[in-house]
């Protein structure tokens, strides 16, 4: 299932879920409480996809 690895500098979250748009949900999420992305920016989310693992 789809995972994702935060690449922020000493964070390291780590998730998975059932479906990328699940998964997506939970980076949202993520994003915002960690990392005071709210939404995620464009550039940002570029870097995003390129970090999810199929
Ligand atoms: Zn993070």
């Amino acid at each position: 299932m789809p995972s994702f690895v935060c690449f922020a500098k000493n964070c390291g979250y780590q998730t998975s879920a059932p479906t990328e748009a699940e998964l997506m949900t939970k980076i949202a999420e993520h994003a915002k409480t960690a990392h005071k992305m709210d939404p995620i920016p464009p550039d940002v989310m570029v870097k995003v996809k390129a970090a999810i693992k199929k």
